[in-house]
């Protein structure tokens, strides 16, 4: 009880506002819809709010971002990404051509823009993965196409190759592959420290010419308007008014063109004129649609870079509407389309959510990402859930887990992963998307450049400064953070002591000069519901987080230790064709399926070191879960062992997780391997079985199940049977 009077005052909680102005309840998006047209219609007042509230960068951001070099990965999360920098550094060596290639390094020659779109990406996750870890040698590497570009300007100042600035291969100004590569200038700008002979105004200010003189319009084109990204953080580092008015005319413009586009389609539709198209020209980001809540017609990386543009627009400008709609916009991926592992199906487009629907990587990528802009604009901390979940689940469970391949095509069930067992769609039926490859490719290599941002994109968004000069710990793993906080801006450094999310216990331990009163608020996950928090040992009290965070007000010490401990619980849950999936906190669970790997090293898209991997099965999968949904905490058996935290001696989490539960689970006898009947030993994954139609052994056996990220061939959506 002392305890409890001792600190349970310094318990606060985050803005209630945020919650009623954001939250997800339908009503809250209808009053969005109205308020965001009154908001359009008023304007400009706002932006000159944000112009008063200068020096202070994204006046209006609940939380900010921190730069490059501010946060260190330790532990397993330094080792997952030491893995992924040898894979990164050997990309460009690896035959592929459009790695190899000069491109964005004085090449002209290409047949088509997505050359210069994968090697950015590829230029953007090196840069950040090499500031994040320190590498040095990396760093050169992936700066070369980024020093080239910057001295070699146009006489219009346009960055990069005359195949884009004055044209491409559709005819039109594709500005996409500037947004994917301009990213990378943004980190390189904003690390800490400096890195030698970077000059982070001379980037600013290059990007700026660039943008203010380009004739591309940045309302048309598939993807030109995702650049608005950089040119709002160009006006950042500027302040020219010019470019935040340039930025908030082209989404306006881009909204407007939308809903017409949604009324020229059903009038072609009403006329017979006109079939339906298979993808909206503006990503179905039509305000009527947002709104309604109507599942999505849109290619998956579209819709994930452009609707999280006005999640940015806020953090310059605090118009409401611009938060409703992403928010909005965001929540119809969850709404229909959410994969078990924490990615929506993208096979390119949107699809449904059963067990082999099937997610791009480069979208585990896009997605996380534009959720790291929402977790800043809304202040809430279930942008921080869903990043962990599709970290830990969707995004280790495309990769290998010595990181020498990833793959192009993820999905819930796979037992299959060899070069011609893609499930999917018909479009890449019986392609070679599911294998683990290098530079995962045919034809079209985005997620071999993509995948490399994922991670250390997690990392910058690990820790965010809250608005009362304060830290938010937003996403968690084991790491250190050093940054300004309390009114007179005194360094802190944190250290997150944990093997989480293997593990309920995150320990928090303070290093400062001086002792600092400053707010550290702490991401409860909505997943817990028994938080648990102690200073220096003793415990705080109760905790009743508010907008996913508690908040602990106190002078910090040198030395002081904060212990939060998340209870995680198992849960069953609900899926298409009789499914049942199996979680723990942020981690789902998988039967790991016994893998043959095989390796070939073929010339067009892999190496002797980095060869294309295929794994094919060798052990069991035909079981269903035998669960009694109302009683799963009973039945489901958690076994635990504790890891030292000890980069020489552990063992790789990933691969020889610390939790695994076991499951009651009956043999299905019947149920095998779907086949190509004009290529008979040409095998894939199956649908669920329609449990009336199989033999249900009578045996009850128990099932070992691992963690998602820990699987390469997996079920982790069962067919449901009786308890
Ligand atoms: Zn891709």
């Amino acid at each position: 009880m002392k305890a409890d009077r001792q600190f349970g005052e310094e318990l606060d909680v985050m803005d209630q506002k945020n919650s009623e102005d954001t939250g997800l309840n339908r009503r809250e998006f209808i009053k969005g819809a109205v308020a965001g047209s009154a908001a359009l219609a008023t304007g400009l007042p706002q932006i000159l709010e944000a112009e008063k509230a200068a020096p202070s960068s994204r006046p209006y951001a609940e939380l900010r971002s921190l730069p490059p070099g501010a946060i260190k990965p330790e532990g397993w999360v330094r080792l997952h990404m030491e893995g992924q920098a040898r894979l990164a550094s050997a990309l460009p060596e690896i035959s592929y051509p459009f790695f190899k290639g000069t491109f964005w390094e004085g090449e002209e020659n290409s047949p088509a823009w997505f050359t210069w779109e994968q090697k950015a990406y590829w230029v953007d996750g090196a840069t950040r993965l090499a500031l994040v870890l320190g590498d040095e040698a990396l760093l050169v590497k992936a700066r070369a196409s980024l020093d080239y570009t910057l001295s070699h300007p146009s006489s219009n100042g346009f960055l990069g190759p005359k195949f884009l600035e004055f044209g491409d291969d559709f005819g039109g100004l594709n500005r996409w592959p500037n947004t994917v590569l301009n990213r990378g200038f943004m980190a390189l700008a904003d690390a800490q420290p400096t890195p030698d002979k970077v000059d982070p105004e001379k980037i600013a200010e290059s990007l700026q010419k660039h943008y203010l003189n380009d004739q591309a319009s940045y309302i048309s084109g598939t993807r030109n308007i995702t650049n608005l990204e950089v040119i709002l953080w160009c006006y950042e580092r500027t302040r020219d008014r010019k470019l935040l008015e340039m930025a908030q005319k082209t989404w306006d413009q881009y909204m407007k063109d939308a809903e017409d586009e949604v009324a020229a389609a059903a009038r072609a539709a009403t006329n017979g004129t006109v079939g339906r198209r298979r993808f909206s020209m503006h990503a179905d980001l039509a305000r009527s649609a947002v709104f309604a809540d109507t599942p999505i017609q849109s290619h998956g990386v579209s819709y994930a870079e452009i609707s999280k543009l006005p999640a940015i627009l806020y953090l310059y400008t605090g118009r409401e509407d611009y938060r409703k709609f992403v928010v909005a916009a965001q929540r119809r991926i969850f709404d229909h389309h959410m994969l078990i592992d924490g990615i929506p199906s993208s096979s390119e487009g949107y699809a449904g959510t059963t067990a082999l629907d099937e997610h791009e990587t480069c979208d585990i990528t896009d997605h996380a990402w534009a959720w790291t802009y929402v977790l800043q604009a809304t202040g809430e901390g279930v942008w921080g859930d869903h990043i962990e979940r599709a970290c830990f689940n969707a995004h280790a469970g495309v990769t290998r887990t010595d990181w020498k391949g990833f793959q192009y095509f993820g999905s819930p069930n796979q037992f299959l992963a060899n070069l011609n067992c893609d499930h999917g769609t018909e479009r890449w039926f019986g392609s070679r998307r599911l294998a683990y490859q290098p530079n995962p490719a045919q034809l079209i290599g985005c997620c071999g450049g993509n995948g490399h941002r994922f991670f250390p994109n997690y990392v910058l968004s690990m820790w965010m400064q809250t608005k009362d000069n304060g830290m938010a710990a937003t996403l968690y793993g084991p790491s250190t953070v050093t940054a300004k906080v309390g009114s007179a801006n005194q360094n802190v450094q944190i250290t997150q002591r944990t093997n989480y999310p293997f593990e309920e216990e995150i320990l928090f331990e303070i290093k400062a000069d001086h002792p600092i009163s400053f707010p550290l608020s702490l991401r409860i996950p909505a997943w817990c519901n028994a938080p648990h928090i102690k200073v220096n040992g003793v415990s705080v009290g109760s905790v009743l987080p508010r907008n996913g965070f508690a908040i602990l007000r106190r002078t910090f010490k040198s030395g002081d230790v904060v212990t939060l401990n998340l209870p995680m619980n198992v849960k069953s849950t609900e899926w298409p064709n009789n499914g049942i999936g199996i979680e723990r906190g942020p981690l789902v669970y998988a039967l790991p399926i016994e893998t043959k790997w095989t390796s070939v090293a073929e010339a067009a898209y892999s190496s002797e070191d980095f060869p294309t991997w295929e794994a094919n099965p060798l052990g069991e999968w035909n079981y269903g879960i035998a669960l009694d949904p109302a009683n799963v905490t009973s039945q489901v058996e958690v076994k635990q062992k504790h890891y030292e935290q000890n980069l020489e001696t552990s063992a790789w989490l990933w691969s020889d997780a610390p939790t695994i539960l076991t499951v009651p689970a009956r043999k299905l006898e019947g149920w095998g391997y779907e086949t190509n009947p004009k290529e008979p030993h040409q095998r894939f994954t199956p649908h669920l079985p329609d449990p009336g139609s199989l033999k249900v052994s009578d045996q009850v056996e128990r099932l070992t199940l691992v963690p998602f990220g820990a699987t390469q061939l997996r079920m982790s959506i069962f067919p449901k049977l009786n308890g």
